[in-house]
Formats: C-alpha cells, sequence, structure tokens
C-alpha cells in the first residue's frame, strides 16, 4: 500500500479514514490532528502555560513531544502513584525523556504526601485502588496546575479512552458525567484549571505509532490494577464493533460532541463551593480528597497506636 500524500511506501495504515501513510507523513498527520482539536475547540492559544499529566505511557508522552513540536509553553506533572515496579519504571521513563530535553517536571510523591500512595490507601480505606487513584490525581493535577500558575491542564486521553468512558456513562445513564464528557472543560472557579484532551480525535494504535515512531521510550506494561478496571471491557467491546466497521468509535465520540453533550450540560446545574479542609472547588461540603485523606490519617494512626 502507499502513502495518500506522497506516493511512498505506507508505514501505517488507518482503515477509519480508509487512508495510509508514510513515516514522514504519518507524523505530519498526527501533529496537524492535535493542531487541529487545539485550534477547533479552542483548548490554548500561545499566550498559555500547559501543564502536561505525564504517566510515562505512550499517550502522555507523544502528547509531550507534540505540543513541544508545535512551539507550545509546556511544562509536565508526574505523579508517583507507589505502584510497587510500575510507578519506578513510569517515574524512571518520564524523567529521563524530561532530562534529555531540558524540561521542567515537577513531581509528587503520593507516599511523602502522607501515606497517599495508592496501594496502602486502597487497603486503609478498602476503595478500589482505582476510584482511589482518580480522586488523589484529579486533585494533584488541578492543585499543581493552580498554584503554579499553568493556565491549561493538558492530558493524553486517546479517541479510544473517551470512547470507553462514553460507552460507560450511557450504559450506566451517568447523567452528570455525561454533561461533563467534553474534551474540554473550562475553569468555572478561580480555583478550578481549565482541562483539556488534545488527543481525543487519535486512536490508542496512532498515538502508539507516533511514539514508535518518534523513538520515544515509554512504558509498555500496563498498571497491575488495570486488568480490573471495566474501562478494558468497553475497550474490547468497542474494538470488535471497530473492526467490523471502522470509524465506529470516532462517529460515536464526536457525534456525542455535536449532538449530545449540550442536551445533557442543560439539564445538569453545578454548584461549586469551597472545601473548608483545602479550598478547593467541590460540590459537596468536604471534598472527596480530603474525605479520602482524613479517613486514611484516621486509620492509620488507629492501626499505628
Ligand atoms: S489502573 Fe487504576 S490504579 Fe492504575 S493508574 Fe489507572 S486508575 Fe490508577
Ligand atoms: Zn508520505
Ligand atoms: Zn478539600
Amino acid at each position: 500500500m502507499k502513502c495518500v500524500k506522497c506516493r511512498d511506501k505506507a508505514a501505517v495504515h488507518i482503515r477509519r479514514h480508509n487512508s495510509a501513510f508514510c513515516q514522514a507523513c504519518f507524523q505530519e498527520y498526527f501533529t496537524n490532528q492535535v493542531a487541529r482539536a487545539i485550534k477547533e475547540d479552542r483548548m490554548f492559544t500561545r499566550q498559555d502555560r500547559v501543564l502536561v499529566a505525564v504517566s510515562g505511557g505512550k499517550d502522555s508522552l507523544a502528547l509531550w513531544d507534540v505540543l513541544l513540536n508545535l512551539g507550545y509553553e509546556t511544562a509536565g506533572l508526574h505523579i508517583h502513584q507507589g505502584i510497587f515496579e510500575y510507578s519506578a519504571s513510569s517515574f524512571e521513563k518520564t524523567t529521563r525523556f524530561a532530562k534529555e530535553r531540558d524540561l521542567t517536571l515537577v513531581t509528587i510523591d503520593l507516599a511523602a504526601e502522607g501515606d497517599l500512595d495508592i496501594p496502602g490507601v486502597a487497603s486503609s480505606t478498602r476503595r478500589t485502588q482505582c476510584s482511589a487513584c482518580g480522586v488523589i490525581k484529579r486533585h494533584y493535577f488541578n492543585k499543581v496546575a493552580v498554584e503554579g500558575g499553568y493556565t491549561v491542564m493538558a492530558t493524553g486521553h486517546n479517541l479510544d479512552d473517551e470512547a470507553a468512558r462514553l460507552l460507560g456513562n450511557v450504559l450506566h445513564w451517568q447523567t452528570p458525567y455525561l454533561a461533563v464528557q467534553s474534551p474540554v472543560l473550562e475553569a468555572t472557579h478561580p480555583r478550578l484549571v481549565k482541562k483539556v484532551k488534545p488527543l481525543y480525535r487519535l486512536s490508542e494504535y496512532e498515538t502508539a505509532a507516533y511514539a514508535f515512531l518518534r523513538g520515544i521510550d515509554y512504558i509498555v506494561e500496563e498498571c497491575p490494577f488495570s486488568h480490573d478496571a471495566i474501562q478494558l471491557q468497553y475497550k474490547e467491546a468497542l474494538n470488535q464493533l471497530e473492526h467490523r466497521s471502522p470509524g465506529t468509535k470516532h462517529g460515536f465520540v464526536l457525534g456525542f460532541m455535536r449532538e449530545g453533550r449540550q442536551a445533557f450540560a442543560e439539564t445538569t446545574s453545578v454548584h461549586l463551593r469551597e472545601c473548608p479542609s483545602c479550598g478547593y472547588p467541590t460540590t459537596g461540603d468536604v471534598c472527596g480528597f480530603c474525605r479520602l485523606q482524613q479517613e486514611v490519617h484516621k486509620n492509620n494512626s488507629g492501626r499505628r497506636n
């Protein structure tokens, strides 16, 4: 098969677009897709300071790489979750990527933040690892961005992630989540940073191909807790549909953005107030992060006494 742009030998085949690209044209296509999402969805401009959440995986490192190539002002944020070998390796890949390119990287070590490493929190609070991890990551993403004066927080969620999340939200009619499922979440409070997902038009296969062709050294292993994640089952189901009918995920996610999200947003009202403990916005009284932290401290001090 030949590259649709230059007729050279194709290296990456994209079935949903019925296209194939050589290595150079694929990198150009990938970069253009990101640039288009940033512009059309009004994610950020050259005046913004962008904090990129980097796990050391292909998506987040590919995102940081492409934003650097596009000339945006960026810094990385890595959260060391304390998940055994997986976290040690994620930390190593992320720090090496930043060091080799002389980039600013902020790291948060959860174990040093008052015993907030994910395995410890899960066993002390009896929550699932992923639910504890979600609450903790969201809190630090926002806090580090606000305190560091970053105007935008970017994450490496790709089309497969967004399609799986959308499927889960639809299957359980999670209307409050459907109202906020978007590649752009505006800052609706002075202590809430704008959140964006510039890779949402690109599939997992495409981000893997980009990272490989760019020679990015990323962590291939999955988090050991991910086998329990229901998201993986949604991804498998969507992959089967995509295999039979290329473009299914793209149509599902972009169609929802175009046709559905606004309807859910209009029926959902969110009242934010400041958490009395940490001062960051919350919809309830004490925020989810502070409740979790208090639970961990109470249970751990009970065990130590
Ligand atoms: S699989 Fe769960 S615990 Fe592991 S990084 Fe993802 S959300 Fe966190
Ligand atoms: Zn080409
Ligand atoms: Zn709080």
